[in-house]
């Protein structure tokens, strides 16, 4: 059967490896390059369910381990000291070899088996994945959707997860690491991984469910930015350059870093909103801010 990523391939040539799948839809001018080699890609593999699995798998751990290099390197440069969070606390090479033991055992015990549902999934709800992609705005658009209600399922589950028997049996292991680093974003018992995962994954499915508009390289965008905000969230380090310096409202790794510090408070991932707005920002910041708001608040009381 041939891929459904295009709708007419009566001009194609016949093609047996990647490079002449290629020369086929580089003919197509209206794809640009990311499409043509999206298409290459299943037209080449020929196994639509297949193709979108191995696609999922590898971008996951391309992304996830990909982004924790730079980290690992960093932890190794007496230079970027000045710039830990924790800065007594670096981690180990036995930590961190550790860490990516368990996280990468994760990945195929808990993962990589549901991932090959994904297309199937994807077909039944009307997630597209075929060449065009939509346009830059709507792609842009689903993207802050989508990190904007994420970072809400985050937050409310997370707290969650901190509450007696769940924190005891479930997100224990993920505070194991007091001071974090890039490898401990995905260190976590298979629950929370399914339960937090949802936010990344179900909710995209959710928005298609409802809208019936969702391109599945949205999908790939989303699941790479969110990987690499959940891994510089745990990188421990902050700089005069971090995101959240010139964008106040995001979290970053100062806001984790104190979550994992104090073990309690700052429980949202991407954005610092929910915590400001239900008094739960975590460290002393957090509770000096706290208190000048209930002095604000008993003083226009007092003046009332
Ligand atoms: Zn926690
Ligand atoms: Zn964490």
């Amino acid at each position: 059967m041939v891929s459904l990523v295009y709708h007419d391939y009566s001009g194609f040539s016949n093609s047996t490896t990647f490079g002449e799948a290629y020369q086929n839809f580089s003919q197509l001018t209206d794809l640009n390059w990311v499409e043509k080699v999206w298409a290459s890609y299943y037209y080449y593999m020929n196994n639509d369910l297949f193709a979108t699995g191995l696609l999922i798998f590898v971008l996951h751990e391309f992304m996830y381990f990909g982004r924790c290099l730079p980290w690992i390197i960093i932890d190794r440069i007496p230079y970027f000291r000045k710039y830990k969070i924790q800065d007594a606390k670096l981690p180990s090479e036995k930590e961190q070899w550790e860490c990516f033991k368990s996280v990468l055992t994760s990945h195929f015990l808990v993962e990589a088996f549901p991932i090959w549902f994904f297309h199937p999934v994807c077909q039944r709800i009307g997630i597209s994945f075929e060449v065009p992609f939509p346009s830059w705005t709507t792609i842009a658009l689903h993207l802050s959707v989508f990190f904007v209600l994420e970072d809400a399922w985050h937050y409310w589950f997370h707290r969650g997860l901190h509450y007696g028997v769940f924190y005891k049996y479930i997100h224990k292991q993920h505070h194991r690491y007091a001071a974090p680093f890039g490898l401990t974003a995905e260190y976590a018992h298979p629950i929370e991984v399914m339960l937090l995962g949802f936010g990344t994954v179900g909710i995209p499915i959710v928005w298609c469910l409802i809208t019936k508009n969702l391109h599945l390289f949205t999908v790939c965008s989303w699941i790479t930015l969110r990987l690499f905000q959940a891994v510089d969230s745990h990188s421990g380090y902050e700089f005069p350059w971090s995101l959240h310096n010139f964008l106040p409202f995001w979290a970053g790794a100062d806001h984790h870093d104190e979550h994992h510090h104090y073990f309690i408070g700052s429980y949202s991932s991407s954005f610092r909103w929910w915590d400001y707005f239900l008094d739960t920002e975590a460290g002393p910041k957090g509770k000096s801010d706290r208190e000048k708001k209930m002095k604000i608040k008993a003083e226009s009381k007092k003046t009332l």
